[in-house]
Order: structure tokens, then sequence, then C-alpha cells
């Protein structure tokens, strides 16, 4: 048997690597949510920490799982929390969505089953679709098969987060993919949405995808992390070059594990679902699993950046 190598702890950042660090990547994927803000609120200088990384001339690109916000709406959300984006640099799975059946030449219609984040990317690239909204369960529902009218159009189905979500639903999307020519599409599968001050658990896009998934009997092609679509679509149109690129994230088994498949840099911050402690026990665990979870690098903030690149000028 060939000898395992021995997992790492991820390295600290610190004055001693930072060169090193920095000159290592051009381009940056960011995800958003606990690395740049929790909720609507900025985490620590994690603002200041991106200005200084994008006046070093670095690309920065925000690339987020959450389906339920268009572009604009995310450049305006940067604005406020006192980040500087451009809609381009906005990478979102409902955008990755758009780009991906726009890349296949897919020229039917989209039954969505998700909010206006994704009907406003199709509408974008042209791609049409159903409309969003309730389809309530309104009959008995073994009455349905008599009288639910499907659209010969449809030619993709496409779930993403949906506060809709119906049983009406559920079976439209199973019965346009049992057509195996029909594509079947997922914007991310994140178990849940990250919820402040409160113990209730807010189903996240994944729990939707997965009963379309049961009853449809087969997968979708994931767009979110840690699937590597989000870095193909915009590699693709940037040049990007995975080992000049680095991914910053907050959640292991999605952020680091998406760098991963993809061979770029990545850094870890300690301010959302990742803990020191996970990163050590992945560390010691037997499970080949986990060793693909640990990133590079980690720093307990992205905030630190701002002071460590201080120590530069
Ligand atoms: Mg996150």
């Amino acid at each position: 048997m060939m000898p395992q190598q021995m997992p790492q702890m991820p390295r600290l950042l610190t004055q001693n690597c930072l060169q090193a660090f920095l000159n290592s990547f051009d381009t940056v994927l960011t995800d958003c949510d606990g690395v740049l803000w929790s909720g609507d609120v900025t985490i620590g200088q994690a603002n200041e920490a991106v200005k200084k990384l994008q006046s070093l001339g670095k690309k920065v690109f925000y690339v987020t799982n959450n389906s339920t916000k268009s572009r604009d709406e995310y450049v305006t959300k940067c604005e406020r929390l006192g980040f500087v984006a451009e809609k381009e640099e906005i990478v979102s799975s409902s955008f990755v969505m758009a780009q991906y059946l726009k890349q296949q030449g897919f020229n039917k219609k989209v039954y969505v089953v998700g909010t206006s984040g994704m009907t406003s990317e199709l509408d974008n690239v042209g791609i049409a679709h159903t409309d969003i909204g309730p389809e309530p369960l309104t009959t008995n529902a073994f009455k349905l098969p008599e009288i639910m009218k499907l659209d010969p159009e449809v030619g993709a189905v496409a779930v993403g987060f949906d506060p809709d979500f119906s049983f009406p639903k559920i079976m439209r999307a199973a019965s346009y993919l049992e057509n195996p020519e029909c594509l079947f599409i997922a914007t991310n599968t994140d178990e849940r949405f990250p919820v402040s001050n409160s113990n209730l658990v807010f189903p996240g896009t994944g729990s939707f995808v997965r009963s379309v998934e049961t009853v449809a009997e087969r997968p979708p092609v994931i767009m979110g992390k840690p699937s590597d679509k989000m870095f193909t679509v915009i590699s693709e149109k940037y040049q990007l070059k995975p080992s000049r690129t680095l991914m910053i994230g907050d959640r292991c088994n999605t952020d680091i594990l998406f760098g991963k498949n993809c061979g770029l840099h990545t850094l870890v911050v300690l301010t959302g679902v990742t803990k020191k402690e996970d990163l050590e026990s992945w560390t010691k665990s037997a499970d080949e699993e986990k060793h693909r979870l640990l990133a590079d690098y980690y720093l307990p903030q992205l905030g630190d950046l701002v002071d460590l690149l201080k120590t530069l000028e």
C-alpha cells in the first residue's frame, strides 16, 4: 500500500506566510454569508479586508449558493454593507443555472420551483419559464391525476428555494421529469438557511430538491457549491486559472470542498459554520472524506487581514 499523506491542520495565516499567500493568487472567490456578513450585518472589518485585496489588484467574485436574490439585489446589499461590487462579480446559483442552460443551447421552457431570483436570471438570458408563486392544493390530492395539465413546451425543471413549495408542485415537477429528455437542475442542496436569534430551523433548498429527486427517481445537476459548475461558468468567461485562484469560505462541506473540487487555493474563516474544533477533529479523523474539508489556511475572521496587511506597508 502507498503511504498515506498525513492530513494537515490548515495553517493559521500570519505575517510569516502572508507574502507567499498573496503571491499565490490573482483572483478571489468569496462566499458571502458567514464570511462577509451575517444576515444583514457586516462581520467585523470584512469589507475593509475585501477592499484591501481589491486595492492590491486582486479580482474579487462574490460567490453564493443563495438562489433567492437577483444579482442587482446583491450589488445593492454589498454597497449597503460597505463592499464594492459590480454585477459581473456576483456569482449566485441562479445566475449559474441560467448560464448553464444557455451554454447547453437550451431552447425550451423551464418549469421553475423557486422565486424571482431564478426567473430574473432566466429573463436575462432570454430563456422562457413558467410563472412562480403559490400553487396550493385546492382539491383532494387523489383527484389531481385527472385534472392537472402539463405544459408541452417544458424541457427542464429547475428547483431552488421556494417558500410556496407544495404537493401539486412536486407532482408537476416529477411528471415533467418522467420524460428522460427533460433536464433536472437544482440551484443548491444546502440543508438549512442560517437564522440568528432563533431556536427554530429554517428549511433550505436541499429539502425541496430532495423531495422532487425522491419522487422523480433521478438526481439533479447541481449548480451550487460544492459542485464545480460555479467555477466552470465564470472561468470560461474570465479565463481564470485554478492555480491562481483563492476560495474563501466559512463552511467546509460546501465552500472548501468546492475549492478542492476545482483545484483552487483555500482559506476558511471561523465566523460562520466551521469552528476550530472541527478543523482539529477532521485532522485527526481516519475518514479521508474529512481530510478533503481541510483548507490550506485559516483565519479567525476575514477582517484580520486588514491588520496583517498593514505589516507589509
Ligand atoms: Mg457561508
